[in-house]
């Protein structure tokens, strides 16, 4: 069966998705064990079973930490696949794993490709629907991009997901055609001359240009600075109908010698015009007037990005259409043009077998670790049957307003894993649900008994960026340190910012960045105020970074194997190596003055 869904076709068959979920749910969980209970993972909990009930009662519900015994074995040691899973392998996906500061590695089949074909075309769908001829009338301007692969001692390939995807046969036969970018830009290893291509090729067809967009919202706005930097050295590449001698990789010199074919000096002009104004407001309509929707998820940690990247859409909706994860696809939004904070994601049932952690209240992780301190499977088994866990929920049971935990079963090898996301229910679309994505659960800072998570340090982030408005002061990105080298320890915050309407260095009042610091400890949990007071963590830190300084610890990620399409700035430093890049850059320190109320 063809993966791909028609335009046409894949509205009808969300449709069907969404009125049979639990059918499709029930179904998906009968394969996975029809396929897989002879693996020895599971016939250590189902004794070769494939029993649904069985499958519930005595797997336990894991995290990475309960797999990568598997999957070291697999990786390391050359034991066969089917230890874990019956699917053939094809290569082992590494997670870009920034939060962990280490990538995670997982199990990558044919089927799971497939899966993303079906998902991205019934996205593309489900977006198609709310705008008119979308995919007939132009082409899609994506940055997209690959990492390096490497050969793990099993001799198997190892990267990042979408790197698997963009070089498989599936993203040649059915996607690439639609895209701005030829095949071999998107495949080119050098990130810098993959992207100045991908420029350029989306310049010379800008009337043609539907929608603009990458990954994450992170990475086109990181586009559009390296555009800022290089528009007139595309310019001048489109009036010579040249291309500049720092283009040496084959694939991209061969794509464009048959794009760049003359001179074309008034196109020319007319991006030089957009381009010259000091201010860069709106770049992308003026650049691509046709485009109808800048395509990148623009939800969870990305949100932040929202602000500047509709500065520079002039008023193009930004559209948040896929929630995907290494380990799976996921779901998919089926309102494209909400608005960006009331974004739900509808999750695919017939991908993976979806269960469901109530989390008590939002902010509150209530299940707990299973692997963490299990000493043998045995003891493992034991503790699940015993233990005070709360019972998953399936997908259409789940209740409106309840925040669960994700966790999901796959055909690569993942039973009842926890993916780390924390979902709100905020509605119905026939009878599947809809989520809105809360948080990671991942805790990021913590310096004595206080825990402060990623989306805590979002919310106090976003009070404190209200204060920098006023002076059309921008951050534009941001990192954090749990520093206890000083006696009590204390969080520091790395910023980098820049001037609202024009590349000048940032000029503040320090007092303004000082009332930052403390605004942001208003805005933390009643356990951080409670240490503060107690003098338990000492006064947060804002350490402004030079320009570029995030460009900087992107590109060392990258050196250390995270790939460009799916990097996200870690919202908190674990890596020496890291806290170096960012350290050694940064341009003046400022402390709250003030022991939060
Ligand atoms: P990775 O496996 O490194 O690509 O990261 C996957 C994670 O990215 C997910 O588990 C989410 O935490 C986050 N993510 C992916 N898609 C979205 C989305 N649409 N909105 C918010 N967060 C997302």
């Amino acid at each position: 069966m063809e993966p791909k869904v028609s335009i046409q076709e894949g509205w009808k068959v969300l449709e069907d998705l969404t009125i049979n979920a639990d059918q499709f749910q029930q179904k998906v969980l009968e394969e996975i064990l029809k396929q897989n209970a002879g693996t020895e993972y599971l016939k250590r909990f189902l004794e070769g079973q494939a029993d649904k009930e069985l499958f519930k009662k005595k797997v336990p519900i894991t995290t990475y930490d309960g797999i990568k015994p598997y999957i070291e074995r697999i990786v390391v040691h050359g034991e066969p696949t089917d230890i874990l899973l019956a699917e053939p392998v094809t290569a082992i996906t590494l997670s870009s794993g920034t939060s962990r500061g280490q990538a995670k590695m997982m199990p990558l089949t044919n089927k799971q490709l497939d899966q993303l074909t079906y998902c991205r075309s019934l996205a593309m769908s489900a977006a198609n629907k709310f705008v008119d001829g979308l995919l007939e009338e132009g082409k899609q301007m994506q940055l997209l991009f690959v990492r390096p692969e490497i050969y793990v001692p099993s001799g198997l390939p190892a990267r990042p997901i979408l790197t698997s995807y963009h070089k498989s046969k599936n993203f040649e036969k059915y996607e690439s055609s639609l895209y701005t970018s030829p095949i071999s830009t998107i495949l080119c290893l050098d990130s810098k001359q993959s992207l100045y291509c991908q420029f350029l090729c989306a310049l010379l067809q800008r009337d043609e240009v539907v929608n603009i967009g990458a990954v994450f919202a992170s990475v086109l706005f990181r586009a559009i600075r390296f555009l800022e930097d290089c528009w007139k050295e595309l310019c001048s590449n489109i009036r010579t109908g040249r291309l500049s001698d720092w283009i040496t990789d084959t694939g991209c010199k061969n794509a464009l010698s048959l794009m760049l074919t003359r001179p074309n000096p008034e196109q020319a002009d007319l991006i030089e015009s957009a381009c010259t104004n000091k201010s860069w407001e709106g770049i992308i309509k003026k650049l691509w007037p046709k485009a109808k929707y800048i395509d990148v998820i623009a939800t969870g940690s990305m949100a932040q990005y929202l602000p500047i990247l509709e500065f520079y859409c002039g008023g193009i909706p930004v559209v948040s259409m896929p929630y995907a994860s290494s380990e799976s696809f996921l779901g998919i939004n089926l309102k494209p043009f909400s608005k960006p904070c009331d974004v739900s994601y509808t999750l695919v049932p017939d991908v993976a077998y979806f269960e469901f952690l109530p989390v008590k209240d939002c902010n509150e992780e209530e299940t707990k670790e299973v692997h963490s301190d299990a000493k043998s499977d045995n003891d493992l088994t034991e503790k699940q049957n015993k233990k005070e866990e709360i019972e998953s929920v399936e997908l259409v049971n789940v209740k409106l307003g309840q925040c669960y935990e994700l966790v999901i079963t796959t055909c690569t090898g993942l039973y009842r894993y926890k993916v780390g996301d924390v979902l709100r229910v905020t509605g119905f679309h026939n009878n599947a649900p809809q989520f809105q994505f809360v948080r990671r659960q991942d805790v990021v800072l913590s310096v004595d008994v206080e825990k402060t998570s990623e989306d805590e340090l979002l919310e106090a982030m976003t009070q404190a960026k209200l204060l920098l408005k006023p002076f059309g002061l921008v951050l534009t990105d941001y990192s954090s340190y749990a520093d206890v080298s000083t006696v009590p320890g204390h969080y520091v915050l790395f910023w980098e910012l820049k001037m609202e309407e024009s590349s000048d260095l940032p000029e503040f009042n320090p007092q303004i960045i000082e009332q930052c610091c403390s605004t942001v400890e208003e805005s933390l949990n009643y356990l951080y105020k409670n240490c503060r007071k107690g003098n338990t963590v000492g006064p947060l830190e804002i350490r402004v970074v030079e320009q570029g300084t995030f460009d900087a610890l992107m590109d060392f990620y990258i050196s250390k194997g995270s790939s460009v399409s799916q990097y996200k700035t870690p919202r908190c430093i674990k890596l020496e190596e890291a806290f170096k890049v960012l350290d050694s850059r940064v341009a003046q320190r400022y402390f709250s003055q003030k022991v939060p109320a």
